[in-house]
C-alpha cells in the first residue's frame, strides 16, 4: 500500500460504506478523527440506506462501531 506522507501532523481516518457491508455504494469519508468517520458513516447510512440501520438492533450497532473502530486502529 502507498503511504503519502501528508502535511497536516494529525492522522487521517479513512472508511468507505464498503467496509461497513454496502457492496455496491461507493460512499467514503476521511476525516481526522476516528469518531468523526464513524459519525459521517452513520449519518450517511441513516439517508442513503435507512433499511439497513432499520434492520439493525442496538448490539448489532454496537458490533458495528467496534468493527469500525478496530479498523480505524489497524489503518493507522
Ligand atoms: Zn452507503
Amino acid at each position: 500500500m502507498a503511504k503519502k506522507s501528508l502535511k497536516a501532523t494529525k492522522p487521517t481516518f479513512t472508511m468507505s460504506c464498503k467496509d461497513i457491508g454496502s457492496e455496491d455504494c461507493g460512499f467514503s469519508v476521511t476525516t481526522h478523527s476516528a469518531d468523526e468517520v464513524k459519525k459521517a458513516i452513520f449519518a450517511h447510512a441513516k439517508y442513503a440506506h435507512p433499511e439497513k440501520l432499520a434492520g439493525m438492533s442496538e448490539a448489532e450497532k454496537q458490533g458495528m462501531m467496534k468493527k469500525m473502530d478496530e479498523m480505524l486502529i489497524s489503518k493507522k
